[in-house]
């Protein structure tokens, strides 16, 4: 703005000089010759030279300035040109390296122009739809048309939830390809938005997992044969170690019941886990189907809570409940629903403090559907757990300390069985405080997740 000025400034005060006012002609003449120079800078060409021979002072100057102008013009236009070779050589290098990697890793990328419709595809998302590259413009109407017809509405209702929130999306889906062939697509992406926030484009990946999720199912199928395997002859060691225990078999002096002791507890932990595994392989496999139909809750909470006043009392903790009467009978998958209570309720006796234990639950009809709370004043989970505590195997060092005998799957396997009938699950916990557990069902009571 400062330089425009300047400029204005100095073109508006007359530089009248005796060579301008005596000869117009020769100032229009040698104007005259400068108009090609500028018309072929201005179309990129600096070759056009000015010819100098009958230059009078100014015009000497002018025209050499002019001249140089020219020379740094065509230099600079060399080096953008010879920039722009590398540039293009580099970005087919890395067009090339990205294609290579997309198929590699059998992930293929799309976005979509918002404004103008347009929906590209990468080579390689054609070639998991089994078509050939860019063999045609793929719509929305038939990539939503590709997608297996269970799967269709999930996926429609995440893209249009991220268009609507503008928030990243995540999600599986089967697709069927034109000779019948299901394929497992994990897909990816995100909305952009403009200043208003108003969506221009979304982009994403989508990567055919087929062949990891066989995998996965043959790991799964045979951790669940060998934890079936493993369960029987451990139900043997436990009973007769039992039978032993309890002097059925004869009596046994003080260091021998010792040992049985810790052989039967050993092997009553083993079972737990194997139970654990098989639930969480029956989760993997889609084994776990949800069948609510309409239960009391308040009964079904009274029974869990039941089942737990042994261990309860040995730890000098209580147990309260009031129950709701107003409730009525809620859509329930009684089995879920107990894995679940029986799991953080018990949790909340190990890890409350002995004698002094005080666990509070309740089952209450909230604006959005149904919260089922579990909260204990026990050792708490500190902040830096909190986010993996529903991960396999996690323990928080507090609980190892308290007690050294868990096997961190609890929380993982109520996470899935929650979330398998449509809930979800979070919690509040102070260390050395206690810890609050939420789960909460739609107004429709459980249904598969
Ligand atoms: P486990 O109790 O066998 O370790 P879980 O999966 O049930 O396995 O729990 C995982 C971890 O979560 C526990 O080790 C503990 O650190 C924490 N945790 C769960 N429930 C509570 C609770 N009520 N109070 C404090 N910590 C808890």
């Amino acid at each position: 703005m400062e330089a425009n000025k300047t400029i204005r400034k100095k073109r508006s005060t007359p530089q009248t000089t005796k060579e301008d006012s005596v000869d117009l002609d020769f100032v229009r003449q040698r104007l005259a010759q400068l108009r090609p120079v500028f018309e072929g800078i201005e179309s990129g060409d600096f070759s056009k030279s000015l010819q100098s021979s009958d230059q009078k002072g100014v015009f000497t100057e002018l025209f050499d300035g002019i001249g140089m102008m020219q020379k740094l013009l065509n230099e600079q236009a060399d080096q953008i040109y010879q920039l722009k070779q590398q540039l293009q050589a580099k970005t087919t290098d890395n067009s090339r390296a990205l294609e290579e990697a997309q198929a590699l890793s059998h992930l293929g990328s799309w976005e979509w122009d918002i404004a103008t419709g347009t929906i590209t595809w990468s080579d390689e998302l054609y070639r998991i739809y089994g078509m050939r590259p860019q063999e045609r413009p793929i719509g929305f109407e038939e990539f939503i048309g590709l997608i297996h017809p269970d799967d269709r509405k999930r996926v429609q209702d995440t893209i249009d939830t991220s268009f609507q929130t503008g928030r990243p999306f995540e999600f599986e889906h089967r697709i069927v390809l034109s000779a019948g062939d299901e394929r497992i697509l994990k897909g990816m992406g995100k909305t952009v938005v403009d200043k208003a926030g108003k969506p221009t484009r979304m982009l994403g990946t989508s990567q055919d997992v087929t062949q990891v999720k066989q995998l996965d199912r043959a790991k799964d199928e045979f951790i669940s044969l060998v934890s079936h395997q493993l369960r029987t002859p451990l139900s043997i060691i436990r009973i007769h170690g039992g039978i032993l225990e309890d002097g059925i078999a004869g009596p046994l002096d003080a260091k021998q019941e010792g040992h049985i002791r810790t052989m039967t507890s050993a092997s009553i932990r083993l079972i737990g886990l194997v139970d654990d595994i098989l639930r969480i392989s029956r989760i993997s496999l889609n084994r776990i189907k949800v069948s609510a139909s309409p239960t009391d809750p308040n009964k079904l909470i009274q029974g869990c809570i039941e089942e737990l006043v042994s261990a309860a009392k040995e730890k000098g903790v209580t147990i309260a409940f009031s129950p709701d009467t107003s409730l009525g009978l809620v859509s329930i998958d009684a089995t879920i629903f107990g894995e679940i209570l029986r799991n953080l309720a018990g949790n909340a006796v190990r890890y409350s403090k002995k004698n002094n234990g005080h666990i509070a639950i309740d089952f209450i009809k909230e604006a959005n559907g149904y919260l089922l709370t579990v909260k204990d004043n026990g050792i708490g989970i500190p902040q830096v757990d909190q986010a993996f505590i529903f991960e396999r195997f996690y323990r928080a060092n507090n609980a190892v300390v308290v007690d050294s005998e868990g096997n961190g799957l609890g929380l993982y396997i109520v996470k899935l069985f929650t979330e398998a009938a449509g809930g979800k699950i979070w919690l509040k916990s102070t260390a050395g405080k206690g810890t609050t557990f939420y789960v909460s069902f739609p107004f429709q009571g459980m249904q598969q997740g």
